[in-house]
């Protein structure tokens, strides 16, 4: 059976697509297929929009403060079916929605994507792992290449208009403290709150 939903640390997680433009050194699916408790999150097909909604139907969402869609893949892949969901969970219950991505939604869809997050999507948080294009290349390797640093952080800065949270974060593991602290500038420069988190072996 597909892993589409699991719980960790007062959160739902939605795991709807393994598929990822970037090979990132850091990524998790290198190394192991589960986070946290959950059972293999590699999918044998995506599920479909009911069949997600009918797996977040089989948690009591109000012992949980939110659902995150996360995943093994880069959930804008499928952008427009998590804000179907996430229309789903508006329509019956409070808890906050929280989209973890890397930002490049606008490359994956050829559009500017953040008005479309307006009123349905809680919190953003994107991840930054670097302080110029030239080491996120390396670190991130993004298919759409050298300009994707730039439309990460233009789509974070219009993130800001449209959702009330938005967060960047770098793992502690992958960048150093100096470095830390120019990715705090920069993710201040757009308006965001930085996170520095730890990289889940
Ligand atoms: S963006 Fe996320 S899923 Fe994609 S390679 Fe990087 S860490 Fe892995």
């Amino acid at each position: 059976m597909m892993t589409i939903t699991y719980a960790a640390n007062k959160g739902i997680y939605v795991n709807m697509t393994n598929r990822c433009p970037c090979a990132c050194t850091f990524c998790l699916r290198q190394n192991k297929d589960y986070v946290f408790d959950s059972d293999s999150l590699w999918l044998d097909r995506e599920p479909t929009v009911q069949e997600v909604c009918d797996s977040i139907d089989t948690w009591d969402l109000t012992i949980y403060d939110e659902i995150i869609f996360c995943g093994y893949g880069e959930p804008t892949e499928r952008l427009y079916d998590i804000l179907e969901v996430a229309k789903y969970i508006k329509s019956k219950s409070n808890i906050r929605i929280r989209i973890n991505t890397n930002g490049l939604a606008d490359l994956i869809w050829n559009k500017s994507t953040a008005p479309d997050l307006k009123g349905i999507i809680d919190e953003v948080s994107i991840s930054l792992n670097a302080t110029n294009k030239e080491d996120y290349l390396e670190v991130v390797k993004p298919k759409f290449g050298i300009e994707s640093y730039d439309a990460m952080l233009k789509f974070t800065k219009e993130c800001t208009q449209y959702v009330s949270s938005v967060m960047m974060t770098v793992v502690d593991t992958v960048t150093s403290k100096e470095d830390q602290e120019k990715c705090r500038e920069i993710c201040e420069s757009v308006g965001a709150t930085f996170r520095v988190r730890p990289y889940s072996k």
